[in-house]
């Protein structure tokens, strides 16, 4: 009969050999189920063999086998922790790893805001004209019915160059265009009727930066020019708008205001999405229920005829609404400054 002290020792040395030998995690998972699984371990089958020894000595000897359990179980555990933990030294590069994808971006939420409004209108059949942001007094004031000295002119608050400079357009540049409206002028200057277009651009006024205001923004501006056009037509057009770029369910309301360039002239408000027109206690829309989108109205007689337009035969309307404020309103933004400070984190939270 073989000694059981004995077997205990000679256990003990084969798996520090055995031990010794294992790298790797799957390597020291295969001695642990060879030492100390329940069925067909190596411990199980030395403390098995203790019911042949005699009974005065199998506690002293369940005592060893426990004791050399625990030890290889604490061992083993070590080893796994050390495997788990091992790094590949600093500074060394793991070629075995995948690549980095750089982001690949996308554009500016006010730019794709555009375009969506270039394609409402597009599909209508608006032609999309871009011009010049050097403007000359003419185009941006004179023609659209603001002669110097109208008064009209403090409504906005214009930035004027130093010298005039040559501008893209071919004229004397003296100013900052405060509006797109220029651009109705230079068409109809060089294009009969009928007219239907839009005019999307930056735009430039002497205002301080605030929640709502930038001294440089994104304009659109329409025109429509032919027989037979007529409020009708502009609420229309602006109605189909509105439901296409924020829903089927919002109602339009036209305001009675004053624009040099048309008369009748009207504030265009849209239903509160953020409490569905009802204002109760929603401070999107200062509990009003409405929210002002842009201005608009029926060109004025003046204008058609600083471009040469019968004013008895041709009627139009137009309008204008800034890209920002329209973003504001669409996304409920309170700060009109988030749009320029390029902060990713807010800028991705726009997909059109
Ligand atoms: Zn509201």
């Amino acid at each position: 009969m073989t000694d059981p002290a004995r077997d205990i020792d000679a256990l003990r040395t084969q798996f520090a050999e055995e031990l010794a030998r294992a790298s790797g995690e799957p390597a020291l998972r295969a001695v642990r189920d060879r030492y100390l699984a329940r069925k067909g371990g190596l411990v199980s089958a030395l403390l098995r063999g203790l019911g042949a020894a005699p009974a005065e000595e199998r506690p002293r000897l369940g005592q060893l086998v426990n004791a050399l359990k625990q030890e290889i179980e604490t061992t083993l555990d070590a080893r796994a922790s050390e495997a788990a933990g091992a790094r590949p030294p600093t500074g060394a590069v793991d070629v075995t790893l995948p690549g980095r994808v750089p982001g690949t971006g996308h554009r500016h939420p006010l730019t794709l805001l555009r375009e969506r409004i270039e394609m409402i209108f597009s599909r209508m059949g608006f032609l999309v004209i871009e011009g010049p942001e050097l403007e000359d007094d003419y185009h941006n004031f004179e023609a659209l019915n603001m002669p110097p000295e109208h008064p009209a002119r403090d409504m906005q608050d214009t930035l004027y160059l130093a010298a005039p400079v040559r501008s893209l357009a071919g004229s004397a540049a003296t100013l900052l265009r405060t509006h797109t409206s220029g651009m109705q002028i230079r068409h109809m200057e060089t294009h009969p009727p009928p007219v239907r277009l839009i005019a999307p651009g930056r735009v430039y006024r002497r205002d301080n930066l605030d929640l709502t205001h930038t001294p440089m923004f994104t304009q659109v501006e329409g025109l429509v020019v032919g027989d037979h056009v007529t409020l009708a037509d502009l609420k229309g057009t602006l109605f189909t708008f509105v439901r296409e770029l924020f829903g089927e369910d919002r109602q339009v309301r036209f305001r009675p205001s004053f624009f040099p360039y048309t008369e009748p002239s009207a504030e265009v408000d849209i239903s509160c999405g953020a409490c569905g027109g009802t204002g109760i206690d929603c401070s999107m829309c200062k509990r009003t229920g409405w929210l002002e989108i842009l201005g608009s109205g029926m060109v004025h007689p003046a204008v058609f005829e600083a471009v040469g337009y019968d004013p008895e035969r041709y009627t139009g309307f137009a309008f204008g609404m800034g890209i920002e404020r329209v973003a504001l309103l669409k996304w409920g933004v309170e700060d009109i400054r988030l749009f320029y400070e390029n902060d990713f984190r807010f800028l991705e939270q726009f997909p059109l």
